[in-house]
C-alpha cells in the first residue's frame, strides 16, 4: 500500500508511521529525517536546507521533490512505502502524482492549540529516535531514552518562533492539500487521539479491507 501521511507537524505521524512501517511492509520515508540527516552529515543539501529548517520555513519544491523522486526509485518502495512530510504543498503532491500513484492519503486532523503543547517539550533520542515529552510522556531519567539509554534532545525548529512558523506554513501551504485528496477519494480522515494500536487497526479495516 503506498500512503501519504498528512497533518500539522507534532500530529504523531512519525511515531504511527514507525509502527505502520511494520505492520503494512511499507518503508517509512520521512522528508523531515532526510533533511536532518544530511544536516548532521554536513552534506551539499544539509547545508541548503539548515537555515530554512531551523527558521520553520519549508525547503524549496524543487529539492525536496528531487529526493523524494529519487528515493521512490529504489527497489524496496516499488509496491508500497509510507510518505511522512510530503507532499506539504500543491506543487509538491502534483509532483508526486506524475511519478507514482498513491493510494491512500490518511489525515492527522489536530488543531494548533494541541500541536503547540505537543511540540513544546517534546523530546527525541539521539540513538533509536524514540519520542518523548517533557510532560505528557516524561522519561524516567531526565535526558535518558528508556527503551535505548540513549541521549535525549530537543529539536532547534521545535522553539516557540519555529513551531509558530511551522503552523502558519502548514496552515497556508499544507491545509489545500486536503481538499485535493479529498476530491480524488484518496482522503481518510482517522481519529489519531488514540492508542497506535488502534489506529493502525482503523487504517488496516478503511484502506485494505
Ligand atoms: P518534519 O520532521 O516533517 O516536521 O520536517 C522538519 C522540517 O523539514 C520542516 O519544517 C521543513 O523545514 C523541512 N521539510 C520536511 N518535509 C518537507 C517538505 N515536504 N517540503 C518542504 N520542507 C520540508
Amino acid at each position: 500500500m503506498k500512503f501519504v501521511f498528512l497533518g500539522p507537524p507534532g500530529a504523531g505521524k512519525g511515531t504511527v508511521a514507525a509502527k505502520a512501517s511494520g505492520f503494512f511492509h511499507a518503508p517509512h520515508i520521512s522528508t523531515g529525517d532526510v533533511f536532518r540527516n544530511a544536516i548532521a552529515a554536513g552534506s551539499p543539501l544539509g547545508l541548503k536546507a539548515k537555515d530554512v529548517i531551523e527558521k520553520g520555513l519549508l525547503v524549496d519544491d524543487e529539492t525536496t521533490v528531487s529526493l523524494v523522486r529519487e528515493r521512490l526509485e529504489a527497489d524496496d518502495v516499488k509496491d508500497s512505502y509510507i510518505l511522512d512530510g510530503f507532499p506539504r504543498t500543491l506543487p509538491q503532491a502534483e509532483a508526486l502524482d506524475g511519478f507514482a500513484k498513491t493510494e491512500w492519503t490518511i489525515y492527522f486532523d489536530v488543531p494548533d492549540s494541541v500541536v503547540i503543547a505537543r511540540l513544546s517539550g517534546r523530546l527525541i533520542c539521539r540513538r533509536c529516535g524514540c519520542i518523548w515529552h517533557k510532560t505528557y510522556n516524561p522519561p524516567t531519567k531526565e535526558g535518558v531514552c528508556d527503551k535505548c539509554g540513549g541521549e535525549l534532545y530537543e529539536r532547534g525548529d521545535d522553539k516557540p518562533d519555529a513551531i509558530r512558523e511551522r503552523l502558519a506554513a502548514y496552515n497556508e501551504l499544507t491545509v489545500p492539500l486536503i481538499e485535493y485528496y479529498r476530491k480524488k477519494g484518496l482522503l481518510a480522515v482517522i481519529d489519531t487521539n488514540r492508542d497506535v494500536s488502534l489506529i493502525l487497526e482503523d487504517m488496516k479495516k478503511r484502506c485494505c479491507p
